[in-house]
């Protein structure tokens, strides 16, 4: 039986046409990798949600982020690329809470298509409300706070452990571990906020992504523009903001990696004041570059714990030179 098989599969090999073997022998290398990559895939929208994907699927998945280092989700459009990547994933995690703009709208209306959202576990009562007059909405800058971050990653943890249930040891044995790191980064962050002066704890960045932030390490937050980078500042917010700056003797401005610079650096140069180090805000950093957190440990910077290692340093760096 398995002769004749064998001798059938001969013939047809004798008999393909020579046209198709060349087509065979000129298909592009990321095709066939393509072909043979049969993994569970995964399209992530930010960085910060790509992280948590990573880390707790492993090598078990696909993971394919639509978002890199420096792109700002609120003007994120997605591209042709894009919507054939979400057309043939088998599951696409976005962060939610109107991070993404029109992006997560155009997911949740796709027919055919398992999405979760990160955010969508976390209890109302612990989402701060954006402070615009004209709109309501809760703020979505939620991985600046260590304690909601975890409970998005244990969330995530529990939803990706039911659609892999052959993996599900393995996630829930990555979550303790991801848990773990986060709270040691969040105390050794603690600890250092705690040791600087009460009067110099004031952040003053470009758009309103720290709130989060201020709130779990008691620091004030002022931005120039609002919770979302569509609308610019206007006038009035630069004049409140320079006037702000001179009563405070605010010493230090921050620009963040994925918003433009320029009206702070304006600002900054009216006031004589200096511009801290570049802080991840909206993204996560590249891959390449890394900060020593707790214990003397390197974490990269396209990882939580190394945006998170990075942030705090530069900002105590700024704040209190
Ligand atoms: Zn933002």
């Amino acid at each position: 039986m398995y002769t004749h098989i064998k001798l059938s599969v001969l013939v047809v090999i004798r008999l393909l046409p020579l046209s198709l073997i060349l087509y065979l022998g000129c298909t592009k290398p990321a095709e066939i990798e393509k072909l043979k990559d049969e993994k569970f895939s995964i399209v992530t929208t930010t960085t910060q949600v790509t992280d948590l994907v990573r880390r707790l699927t492993g090598d078990n998945c696909r993971v394919i982020s639509l978002m890199g280092p420096g792109v700002d989700p609120h003007l994120y459009k997605p591209t042709a690329r894009d919507m054939t990547a979400i057309s043939s994933a088998d599951l696409v995690i976005y962060h939610g809470l109107k991070l993404e703009g029109k992006l997560a709208a155009t997911l949740r209306k796709a027919k055919d298509l398992k999405v979760y959202s990160v955010c969508s576990v976390i209890p109302q009562g612990n989402l701060l409300q954006s402070k615009e007059s004209d709109v309501n909405y809760p703020d979505p800058h939620v991985w600046f706070s260590p304690s909601i971050w975890i409970q998005c990653m244990n969330g995530l943890a529990k939803f990706l452990a039911k659609e892999l249930p052959v993996n599900e040891t393995e996630i829930f044995k990555k979550a303790h571990v991801i848990e773990k790191e986060f709270l040691d980064v969040a105390a050794w962050a603690k600890k250092q906020f705690n040791d600087l002066p009460l009067n110099k704890r004031i952040l003053i960045t470009s758009h309103d992504a720290f709130r989060y932030l201020g709130d779990f390490f008691g620091l004030k937050v002022i931005a120039l523009q609002g919770i979302s980078t569509v609308q610019e500042a206007g006038l009035g917010d630069r004049t409140n903001l320079v006037d702000y700056i001179n009563r405070n003797k605010i010493s230090c401005l921050f620009v963040e990696s994925s918003v433009n610079p320029k009206a702070l650096e304006e600002i900054a140069k009216e006031t004589g004041i200096s511009i801290g180090k570049p802080l991840f805000s909206d993204a996560l950093g590249s891959v390449e570059n890394s900060s020593i957190g707790p214990a003397r440990k390197s974490f990269s910077h396209d990882t939580w714990s190394g945006m998170m290692a990075y942030n705090v340093r530069s900002i105590i760096d700024g704040l209190d030179p």
